[in-house]
């Protein structure tokens, strides 16, 4: 595309989706956004109603929302009217047509997907691009709220948490010798039973649009379940409207066994009661069974009577902490030397090792690099979510258990060949290394380049650092604590990747184009500073990381885009 061209064909649509000014409108939704914490931090409730409405009904919030769902990972998946929003045009016309009054949700498409065991198809709602930026809108609105409100021990869909704090909140809470059962809470089928007067009367989302919702069935079926899978069942705001349903479940706990208190009942000692949730899955800890029996299980039915929900009597079970038990995909248990230690549970290595051995026997007539592009993925994502526990084990035994089926897919494909002759064509040696799978692909100059099978024993095992329980990414507080969580989470996701990690390094985290932060929730792209048919290579000093959306701009537009370094000359 030449700047000639693009720059011809831009209607007067485009041109206001392009003249959008980024960091001002970042900086408008923020500072409403703060407000609304403060708000709610200091419980007045008309103020926060009052800059929630000014939120969701002005430019800048319509703008980003408009922006958040057709940057992030669905944005080519329609709803039932066939429609996505892949231009600055449709985008504009968006913005526009994001109005509250005459409002009507559309119903879910339903589409059917493989699970992540790769066997079952579960169903999938999917609203409309409309819904989701509706519901994106709102969600700017509401979650200043629920951050602020939320219980300290919950980690699920809340910004900057993650399984990792969860499971370590776990090992701070049992490591005491004296907490020695457990609690685990199963909700019963969570939300397609829940209290819509109850979520009516205590979430704050204008209600005349969450009872549309709630009628369409945004909040039916397992949101929390489904959404831990990918993609949110019903929409971007039904894990924050699941979460403020549950919220306040940990502040009942506490109050009941305040720190510090000792218990008749338990010789004088302290109960050591403490609550951990992650969506819809939670544990309670204490040092009695009789306690989490007699009064805490009771407490949480009561408390969950109320919002129309209760505990799976089947599925919630009260353990000792010897005996261990799995929780978020790992086992916790205290062994009989007193040591504390969670690894990878049982389960979850059985499903990524089935899914693994799937994806190979799949793979039959493929050749090595294509096998090893679909297992890189995985490998790296289930090592990345282990690598803060105790896996080194794990891992060893899990690389093993792929070399094997490897090992066994290629003699299947070359049955009449020895095994020198099988070890030569797919298996690597490099430095102390034997055995490393690897496949050979071309460039898009038709070079040849190789690649090799990840192995998950090279993840290095570190300690996670829990986030504060009582940090409020609203809170300006703790905007330079969330910062540099955010860096490190950030360099963490580009660790596969020396590339990516460099140049979002070099750039200071920024994107070049608009100045603005590029963090997990925005995406990036790669892009060639000089495109490659005009001779741009591929290396590290003609690439530059760009948000999604900027990248689009860049392309339809004809801009060009320089280094960082190379800055003030810009775009
Ligand atoms: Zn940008
Ligand atoms: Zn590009």
């Amino acid at each position: 595309m030449t700047t000639a061209q693009a720059v011809g064909a831009v209607s007067s649509e485009a041109k206001e989706w392009y003249a959008v000014d980024w960091p001002t409108i970042e900086r408008n939704v923020r500072r409403l956004q703060v407000r609304i914490a403060k708000g709610t931090k200091e419980g007045r409730w008309g103020k926060v109603r009052a800059l929630q409405r000014l939120l969701t009904h002005s430019y800048s919030g319509k703008v980003l929302a408009v922006r958040r769902v057709t940057e992030n990972k669905g944005k080519k998946t329609p709803g039932v009217d066939q429609e996505i929003w892949d231009t600055p045009e449709k985008k504009t016309q968006a913005v526009h047509e994001l109005q509250g009054r005459g409002y009507q949700p559309q119903p879910l498409r339903r589409v059917y997907i493989l699970k992540s065991d790769g066997n079952t198809m579960r169903p999938l709602g999917i609203p409309t691009m409309k819904d989701r930026a509706m519901q994106a809108l709102h969600l700017l609105a509401l979650d200043p709220v629920a951050e602020t409100t939320a219980d300290k021990n919950s980690y699920g869909f809340r910004q900057q948490r993650s399984c990792a704090d969860a499971i370590e909140q776990a090992f701070k809470a049992l490591k005491n010798a004296t907490t020695e059962w457990i609690l685990e809470g199963d909700i019963r089928s969570c939300f397609d039973k829940i209290s819509h007067d109850w979520l009516l009367a205590h979430v704050l989302v204008d209600k005349t649009i969450l009872r549309k919702w709630l009628k369409s069935g945004y909040m039916e079926e397992n949101v929390l379940h489904e959404t831990k899978e990918g993609t949110p069942q019903g929409g971007i705001i039904s894990p924050a409207i699941a979460n403020c349903a549950l919220d306040g479940l940990e502040r009942v706990l506490k109050g009941n066994y305040p720190k510090g208190i000792r218990l008749k009942s338990l010789g004088g000692k302290t109960p050591s009661v403490n609550f951990i949730r992650y969506a819809d899955d939670f544990i309670v800890t204490s040092k009695s069974k009789e306690l989490l029996e007699r009064e805490i299980k009771p407490s949480i039915e009561q408390f969950l009577r109320e919002r129309g929900l209760e505990l799976s009597p089947k599925k919630t079970v009260i353990t000792h902490v010897e005996q261990g038990f799995d929780f978020l995909g790992q086992n916790v248990r205290r062994y009989s030397d007193g040591k504390l230690l969670i690894k990878p549970s049982k389960k979850n290595i059985k499903n990524f090792l089935d899914g693994i051995r799937k994806a190979i026997k799949a793979a039959r007539g493929w050749p090595a690099a294509e096998l090893i592009n679909e297992l890189n993925p995985k490998i790296r994502g289930w090592a990345n979510y282990h690598r803060h526990v105790v896996s080194k084990r794990t891992f060893n035994r899990v690389d093993y258990d792929i070399f094997s089926s490897l090992w066994r897919w290629a003699r299947r494909r070359h049955p009449k060949k020895n095994q020198r002759w099988i070890k030569k064509k797919y298996f690597e040696q490099r430095g102390t290394r034997n055995w490393i799978f690897t496949g050979e692909m071309y460039d898009d100059q038709d070079k040849p380049f190789k690649i090799r099978l990840l192995s998950a024993s090279d993840t290095p095992i570190r300690r996670h650092v829990k986030v504060k329980g009582d940090a409020n990414p609203y809170d300006p507080a703790y905007e330079a604590y969330f910062e540099k969580r955010e860096g490190d989470h950030m360099r963490n996701t580009f660790r596969g990747s020396r590339f990516l990690r460099f140049l979002w390094m070099e750039q200071g985290g920024l994107c070049p184009v608009c100045n603005t932060k590029i963090t997990s929730l925005t995406g990036w792209r790669l892009h060639h500073c000089v495109p490659r048919v005009m001779g741009g290579s591929t290396s590290v000093e003609n690439r530059v990381l760009l948000h999604p959306e900027c990248h689009d701009r860049v392309h339809r537009l004809g801009l060009s885009v320089s280094k960082p370094r190379l800055l003030p000359r810009g775009v």
